[in-house]
């Protein structure tokens, strides 16, 4: 049997379902962006891995840039405040922007990012989410074109995402323990 982190509750996504999610964005992608090199951006830390997965499953051609933000901190509540701290080396003005995440929350960081790209006035932005956490009642404030998986609303780590820079190398997406942060 698998091992898995002694700090992890629950696989809520295996490898295995990552490959498959991410070979999935890929082709919607591939199809929608045919002949259109769009540029996809990551948003750091969390989505450097799917990001760099993501990049190889789109069949067209496409380019990259990174951004930094801060949001959580080393907590797991959202502040609401976004502070960029690594802008693009890129100019996206008239380019098919594709703003890859990792997970999508209240989606506060994103709408914020989308505000600040905006008015460099690319072509179009849309965004690829690799998770989109579920909360009752709640909708997130941006609507990805793209969404890998919905998660419970419950603290994931793995495959890109941390609690206080641990567990992204995880090669799944778990459920931390909550003693683990609490
Ligand atoms: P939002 O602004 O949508 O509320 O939060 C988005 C950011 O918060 C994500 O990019 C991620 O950095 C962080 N985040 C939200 N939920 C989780 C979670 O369950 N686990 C981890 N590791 N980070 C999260």
């Amino acid at each position: 049997m698998e091992q898995f982190h002694p700090d992890i509750k629950d696989v809520l996504l295996s490898e295995d379902d990552i490959k498959k999610i991410v070979s999935c964005i890929g082709d919607q992608i591939s199809t929608d962006y045919e002949g259109k090199n769009p540029l996809v951006i990551a948003v750091l830390r969390g989505a450097f891995i799917f990001t760099a997965d993501l990049m190889r499953a789109i069949k067209t051609d496409c380019e990259v840039d990174f951004m930094a933000v801060s949001s959580y901190g080393d907590g797991v509540k959202s502040s609401g405040v976004v502070r960029i701290i690594k802008d693009l080396d890129t100019k996206i003005e008239g380019r098919d922007v594709i703003i890859a995440e990792d997970i999508l929350d209240s989606g506060l960081t994103l709408s914020y990012l989308i505000k600040a790209l905006g008015a460099r006035h690319p072509k179009s932005i849309e965004i690829a989410a690799f998770l989109v956490k579920d909360i009752e009642g709640k909708k997130p404030a941006v609507t990805p074109r793209y969404v890998g998986a919905h998660v419970p609303d419950a603290f994931v780590v793995g495959y890109g995402l941390d609690y206080a820079e641990h567990y992204r190398n995880l090669p799944y997406i778990g459920v931390l323990k909550p003693e683990v942060y609490s």
